[in-house]
């Protein structure tokens, strides 16, 4: 495993509309074992894999009961809202308020090749609504206006 360098600020990779990964080798295998050291070395709870500069779609995240990855996630569903605040790796030191769903239905492959489905609520759906929107070259500060986006020093959470 190794640690990949993130993206940030203006990079135009982060603007960019990752693609279907197709079939899954060991060069994805690797990734996702990448991906996820690369997350922990960041003290993160989410990364995709275009802010290391892979137009790939996949996203590891970890809110605190484990390693979820997720190749080529779509959002089956969605329900309620929830607004809380988000920071982003891509992103250092900002932050803001975003509403997103409360709720929502997940689908992906995991890394066998396994069609997964699962419900994901509060932060973990939080986390990944984040990560799929860095799937299409989305960040957190497009909901916000200028004035909502906090700049601090340190960060908390991180995806
Ligand atoms: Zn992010």
């Amino acid at each position: 495993m190794s640690i990949r360098i993130i993206r940030t600020g203006n990079d135009p990779v982060l603007r960019q509309v990752a693609k279907t990964v197709p079939v899954i080798n060991r060069g994805i295998e690797k990734l996702l074992d990448d991906m996820a050291e690369t997350m922990y070395h960041a003290d993160g709870v989410g990364l995709a894999a275009v802010q290391i500069g892979v137009l790939k779609r996949i996203a590891v995240v970890d809110v605190g009961d484990g390693l979820v990855e997720l190749i080529n996630p779509e959002i089956a569903e969605k329900e309620g809202s929830q607004t809380g605040a988000e920071g982003c790796l891509s992103l250092p030191g900002l932050k803001g308020d975003v509403t997103r769903a409360q709720r929502i239905k997940v689908r992906a492959t995991n890394r066998k090749g396994e069609k997964v489905d699962f419900e994901a609520t509060d932060l973990f759906a939080r986390a990944i609504q984040h990560e799929i929107d860095h799937l299409d070259g989305i960040l957190f500060i497009d909901y916000l206006e200028p004035s909502e986006i906090i700049h601090e020093n340190k960060q908390e959470t991180h995806s």
